[in-house]
């Protein structure tokens, strides 16, 4: 045992959202005194909408109240809470969240959470040594504003990696008289009644915000760069997953021949060429939704795919093969940045710039010594919760080992240079094997074997 690695006693976690509640339920489990800080006034993160409206009091991006989950429920849960039988394939976001408020009564979480605390400052006590007497750390009350702070000897940030809205710019935005808003902040689509309504993006949210507007807007057009792939949920009669997420395609089939089997079944389905969605790049390659609708709705009329933006005027935006339509209103659907701004010795402006090992410790700060990780920092094709359990067990183990897991130098590095790693932030993959690596069920018996757990088929 090495003598000067510290016994990690006391475990700070940042939000109760999936990642916080999985993490927290785990460091129970293995025996370590936890406090899970939660900045709003209730549980499950993104999934909080209050009576299918926005929640004014939430602070902080929610899904809409038409959303449906794109994965489905056996596959999208925990491994020790399963779901109800009679509840749908595929859940709404209500149901998801009353999953989660479940999973926190059953485990009796919601006494070691402590709500409308946001974390403002994460920094390490000593960063000179390497058992660095733990870490500091300052919380506000949102409700009084008034600031405390704690020590812990280890910190699992899981504060959520779809944070701040990414808004693209164009030229010509500023002279716009129309109106813009993002996705994250979509909650009716009554606003967009007989409007012209431009919808830009090509991927989950586009598709969901599409397909809902355009049945009251008077136009609704689609930009999308490179066009898009469209899944529907389920493939042959079973949810998606069942054709990519399997021992066989992980370890078996070539990547070529699971890209050519799967776009074989989509283009079966939905023919992206035939509808004019026109995919610029081969499956997985770009761009995808999980969309049962908007095809039904192209064809009908009742929605327009076009191509990138080249600019905006007065009261038109100019498409880059030169087509010009009048828009009223522009909805961004282009994802997240992720911030954790209360990491104030590790500056990033963006996800990759974390550099997390296998999405969980960071590379290059020797002083953390592995007592700060991060739980549900990627994106995906697949589901998150199962993934975020093994992460959180994962972590556990760690924070329990002595000496602490180690990882070489060369793993660091190979990490950091990896193509995988600059590629993480979006699906717009370079190499498929890329996409792969992230698929849940290939990051799950990764991350389960590394804790001595054992393949079955
Ligand atoms: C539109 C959309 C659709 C999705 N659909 C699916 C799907 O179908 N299937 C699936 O598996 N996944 C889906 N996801 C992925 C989704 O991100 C995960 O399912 C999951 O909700 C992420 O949980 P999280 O805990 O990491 O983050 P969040 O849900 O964002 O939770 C983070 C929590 O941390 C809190 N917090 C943040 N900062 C602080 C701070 N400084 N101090 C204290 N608390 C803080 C927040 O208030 C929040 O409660 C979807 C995501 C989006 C955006």
């Amino acid at each position: 045992m090495e003598g000067n690695v510290q016994e990690v006693k006391r475990v700070a976690v940042i939000g109760a959202g999936c990642a916080g509640l999985v993490a927290l339920k785990e460091c129970l489990e293995g025996n370590l005194q936890v406090v899970c800080f939660e900045k709003n006034n209730k549980i499950g993160g993104l999934w909080n909408i209050k009576d299918g409206k926005k929640d004014k009091d939430y602070k902080g991006p929610t899904v809409y109240p038409s959303l449906v989950m794109n994965t489905c429920k056996e596959t999208s849960t925990c491994s020790d809470h399963p779901v109800q039988d009679d509840w749908p394939n595929f859940l709404p976001w209500s149901l998801f969240l009353e999953y989660l408020e479940s999973y926190a009564n059953r485990f009796q979480l919601r006494q070691h959470i402590k709500l409308n605390e946001e974390i403002v400052e994460v920094s390490r006590l000593d960063t000179e040594r390497p058992n660095g007497r733990g870490w500091k750390v300052v919380h506000k009350n949102t409700t009084t504003g008034s600031e405390s702070t704690d020590t812990f000897d280890a910190v699992i940030v899981a504060s959520g990696f779809f944070t701040e809205e990414y808004w693209p710019a164009y030229k010509g935005m500023d002279m716009f008289t129309g109106t813009f808003s993002h996705s994250g902040s979509f909650f009716t689509a009554e606003e967009y009644k007989d409007k012209d309504i431009l919808v830009v993006g090509g991927s989950y949210s586009a598709g969901d915000v599409a397909t809902e507007i355009a049945v009251l807007s008077r136009n609704m057009f689609v930009s999308a760069t490179h066009g898009f792939w469209v899944l529907p949920r389920l493939l042959d009669g079973y949810p998606h997953e069942a054709a990519y997420s399997t021992r066989i395609v992980n370890d078996v089939i070539s990547i070529e021949d699971l890209r050519a089997s799967l776009e074989e079944k989509v283009i079966k389905h939905v023919d992206p060429f035939e509808y004019g969605f026109n995919p610029a790049r081969r499956f997985l390659r770009q761009s995808h939704m999980f969309n049962d609708e908007i095809w039904r709705l192209k064809r009908d009329g009742k929605v327009q795919v076009v191509p990138g933006i080249k600019e905006f005027t007065e009261d038109s935006v100019i498409f880059s093969d030169g087509s010009t339509h009048h828009i009223d209103h522009v909805i961004f659907c282009t994802g997240y940045k992720t911030k954790c701004s209360f990491l104030k010795d590790m500056q990033h402006d963006s996800a990759i710039d974390l550099n997390l090992y296998k999405h969980m410790f960071p590379v290059g700060v020797p002083w953390a010594d592995d007592t700060l990780a991060f739980v549900g920092f990627w994106d995906s094709l697949g589901v998150y919760l199962p993934c975020m359990e093994l992460q959180s067990r994962f972590i556990v183990s760690v924070l329990k080992t002595h000496p602490r897991y180690k990882r070489p130098e060369s793993v660091e590095k190979t990490w950091l240079n990896s193509k995988f790693r600059q590629n993480l932030s979006s699906l717009t993959f370079s190499s498929f094997s890329l996409v792969i690596e992230t698929l849940s069920l290939y990051k799950l018996s990764q991350l389960s074997m590394n804790i001595g757990g054992i393949e079955t088929c």
